[in-house]
């Protein structure tokens, strides 16, 4: 089986101004070690206006730390009044863009459809998408979570070639459990990304599927996170509230100690 880097990604949703974002990109750089970047690849996925800002600072002090976007319009280009193109954002040498977060899903209208031409068009130019999948909690207490969230992967990756799928990261969410403070299990986080694995063998390889990194996300915080990166199928974590908290994120990257 190939050995998966494990991936932590802070999600800060619509938080930090520019500055601010500077300020906490510093004090992260300056907690991680060479040892932690070794172990572990680190990103950071603020809004829009913030990436300039963290590019700058992560080129020009050629800091390891990666970073990447919340979302990306599933257009290149044109009359598509607020949108982010994965154009501009490759440009801005993102290495990441999350795709279908629950927040979109909920507050947007993202379909799985959209989700789709957002991991294509993210793919189109080069950038790695951190594709978000799973339950509701009404899902979750009728027990469909794994056919629910295996039914918006097949949605999300429709069409998606295996040179390109072999490099998505999936990020497991049970929308339950984000930003509510409730975490799930760590059983429950290996049956759903177990699953999803599985799922990757069966749509593509089991090659390709041990190649996938799967995230666990939700209310994941120093305390849980240990447990949760036990499991077999957890590669990382998709960090939200936790994330904009310096100490508490690396004590997040250094879950081995
Ligand atoms: C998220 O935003 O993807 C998330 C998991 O948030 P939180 O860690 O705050 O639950």
């Amino acid at each position: 089986m190939t050995a998966r880097t494990p991936l932590m990604a802070g999600n800060w949703k619509m938080n930090l101004n520019h500055l601010e974002a500077i300020a906490h990109v510093q004090k992260l750089a300056f907690a991680l070690t060479d040892k932690d970047h070794d172990a572990v690849e680190v990103a950071v996925l603020p809004p829009f206006t913030d990436l300039r800002s963290v590019q700058t600072l992560v080129d020009g002090d050629k800091l390891r730390i990666k970073y990447g976007a919340q979302d990306l319009s599933a257009h290149d280009s044109g009359a598509y009044t607020g949108e982010i193109s994965g154009a501009m954002l490759a440009k801005l040498k993102c290495a990441f863009v999350t795709v279908g977060h629950s927040e979109r899903r909920q507050y947007h209208g993202e379909t799985d459809a959209v989700c789709n031409e957002k991991v294509k068009a993210a793919f189109r130019h080069g950038l790695t998408p951190i594709l978000c999948v799973g339950e509701g909690l009404d899902v979750r207490k009728a027990g469909e979570q794994v056919a629910h969230t295996l039914a918006q992967l097949d949605g999300g990756l429709k069409d998606v070639p295996a040179e390109q799928a072999e490099s998505v990261v999936i990020a497991y969410e049970p929308v339950w459990a984000i930003g509510t403070g409730e975490v799930a299990t760590p059983e429950d986080a290996q049956e759903v990304c177990g699953a999803v694995r599985a799922r990757l063998a069966e749509l593509y390889s089991q090659e390709l599927a041990d190649k996938v990194r799967i995230q666990y996300g939700g209310s994941v915080k120093a305390g849980n996170i240990a447990a949760i990166m036990a499991q077999p199928d957890v590669d990382g974590a998709l960090v939200g509230g936790a994330s904009l908290d310096t100490e508490e994120f690396v004590k997040i990257v250094r879950f081995r100690d």
